[in-house]
């Protein structure tokens, strides 16, 4: 068994020995059958959240009204979540009623997709009960149960399952496509934020271009902020091979390029973005926007800084040229350690200097001579030292006192 499982293990076993049921559950399972690189383990037990918080020493309450405890071992945590069924949903989303059962079976029948109903104990015997390795062999989306009511009872699982579609090459079984389709204005309830997660998941999957011509074909995009009517922009993500990024950042930056909103930040917070991804998003779509029309420049490098000019420079060959990612990004790292400075502080002269130099009232003036000086530095038109650029000052002197 893997690593994971087995580290996992211990807390399985005490939940054993104080009387209790306990298997691994849900996507863990899922990837392990696959031979997927497994992400989080998660335990489905018979205990309740109140005899789990007694049982383990260090565990934290996410969300007890839900069955969830996390127990933290060896400073990893784990989510222990009591079996539990789902009754009468409102709001297309929220349960209603969480009751808590002793059947493993009836707790995985609330899960998604037959793929992700599966547990497997402690031995590694898988609980199979809805058909779920039949369709990972199948490669195959089916709910379990009715898809109609599945979707009707949290919409999200829609996206959800497209999401599945992009990470696991899958495909959709017909009739959970067709509910989708008569379903999808469900979306609409959904708040953006488990929204979000899904679009970046779905992304980043390997068979995103699939995903994405689903997300148009069942009108999905209707229901995703700022995609109402980007149908030929979402077809344009989908031609990219938006594996080769590296970063959400560099993922919202190529994303929101090519859906070409009005304005980037209201389109960004719509998505409920923090401002940190919204800011860096808009530097790279500014810097982005000029590669595509032109190349670097030592200056364009210099005043993108060393962040931003290698995640344009990457972006940008994901775009125009995949193959040569790695080494364009070489080349554009190397000529950014070749530049005569790297930040204004680097410069040999300081506003005092400049002043003294030319013997005005400090002012505004100061800082768009240090300006000039760092430009005519980076150029290579002027060396960064004191004495040069003094010199360079007094010929400019005269400039100077016209322009500013
Ligand atoms: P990932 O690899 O992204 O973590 P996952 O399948 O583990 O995928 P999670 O969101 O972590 O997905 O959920 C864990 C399990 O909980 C799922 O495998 C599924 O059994 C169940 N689950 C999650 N979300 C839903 C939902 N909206 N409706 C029903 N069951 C769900
Ligand atoms: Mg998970």
């Amino acid at each position: 068994m893997e690593r994971l499982f087995l580290e996992a293990k211990p807390i399985v076993e005490k939940l054993h020995m104080a009387g209790y049921e306990a298997f691994y559950v849900g996507g863990a399972v899922r990837d392990h059958l696959l031979k997927r690189v497994i992400g989080d383990v998660d335990i489905a037990t018979s205990a309740k959240p109140d005899e789990v918080q007694s049982l383990f020493d260090h565990t934290i309450d996410v969300g007890a009204e839900h069955g969830t405890i996390i127990v933290l071992h060896k400073n990893t945590p784990y989510e222990v979540t009591t079996f539990r069924t789902e009754s009468e949903y409102v709001d297309f989303r929220h349960p209603k009623n969480v009751s808590y059962i002793t059947s493993l079976k009836e707790d995985l029948r609330r899960r998604d997709f037959t793929i992700n109903a599966m547990a497997m104990d402690i031995d590694g015997m898988i609980q199979d009960f809805f058909n779920g390795e039949a369709h990972l062999k199948e490669k195959l989306i089916q709910t379990v149960g009715s898809p109609s009511e599945r979707f009707t009872e949290d919409a999200l699982r829609m996206l959800r399952a497209v999401r599945f579609v992009s990470q696991l090459q899958f495909t959709l079984c017909p009739l959970t496509k067709a509910a989708i389709k008569e379903h999808v204005h469900l979306l609409s309830a959904i708040s953006v934020e488990r929204k979000t997660m899904e679009i970046e998941k779905l992304l980043k999957g390997i068979n995103q271009k699939c995903a994405l011509e689903i997300i148009i074909e069942t009108n999905i995009n209707q229901y995703l902020p700022g995609l109402e009517t980007k149908q030929q922009e979402i077809k344009r993500v989908s031609t990219y091979d938006l594996q080769l990024l590296t970063t959400n950042e560099e993922l919202w930056t190529l994303f929101t390029y090519c859906i070409a909103p009005s304005s980037i930040s209201t389109f960004l917070r719509k998505w409920k973005l923090s401002t940190k991804i919204i800011k860096a998003v808009e530097k790279n779509i500014r810097y982005l926007t000029i590669l595509n029309e032109g190349q670097w420049s030592d200056l364009l490098l210099y005043e993108a800084g060393y962040e931003t000019a290698v995640s344009v420079e990457w972006i940008h060959s994901v775009m125009t040229n995949p193959s040569l990612v790695e080494s364009n990004s070489r080349n554009i790292k190397k000529l950014i350690k070749q530049l005569p400075i790297k930040s204004r502080d680097q410069l040999a002269i300081t506003g005092h200097d400049v002043i003294r130099c030319l013997n005005k009232e400090p002012g505004p003036w100061v800082s768009k001579a240090i300006t000039e000086i760092e430009k005519a530095v980076v150029m290579n038109e002027l060396e960064n030292n004191k004495s040069a650029i003094k010199e360079w000052l007094m010929r400019c002197k005269q400039e100077f006192e016209q322009n500013y």
